[in-house]
């Protein structure tokens, strides 16, 4: 899966608006790395958990827009759970996500989606994926 975010919408991104909306403290991270190592998917992800919040900490949130983490992430809050921190990554990744869509950029364009998968999938999948990546 591979993300193309408009160069706009990459520049406009600011770490201070992404603390607010995730109602993270960025800084709090110590690297320990247990949200990596229990992510069911960070092994599909360009810049793991941990390292997504080491990116933001050094203010290169460029990067971690461009990376496809915060579409692979499916919030099951495991990286949450394990933090001995309390910081939630997944928060931080619903923050980056929101940022985009509330721009009006869809991920997954509704219209595109073959029928035939949309008659076969469970509805429950169908309503969290437009959730997930509909503006
Ligand atoms: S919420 Fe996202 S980043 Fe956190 S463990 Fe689950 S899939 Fe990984
Ligand atoms: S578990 Fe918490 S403190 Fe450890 S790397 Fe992940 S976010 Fe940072």
């Amino acid at each position: 899966m591979k993300i193309k975010l408009l160069k706009e919408e990459i520049e406009s991104a600011s770490i201070h608006h992404l603390q607010r909306i995730s109602g993270e403290d960025l800084k709090k991270c110590y690297q320990c790395g247990n949200c990596s190592g229990g992510c069911p998917v960070s092994y599909e992800m360009e810049i793991a958990p941990s390292q997504v919040m080491r990116f933001l900490q050094l203010g290169k949130i460029e990067e971690v827009m461009k990376a496809n983490s915060m579409w692979v992430c499916v919030g099951c809050l495991q990286c949450y759970s394990r933090c001995p921190k309390g910081c939630s990554v997944a928060a931080v990744l619903e923050g980056l996500r929101q940022t985009v869509l509330r721009k009006g950029e869809d991920f997954e364009k509704i219209s595109k989606i073959p029928m035939q998968f949309l008659k076969n999938a469970p509805q429950q999948a169908i309503v969290c994926g437009f959730r997930k990546f509909v503006s």
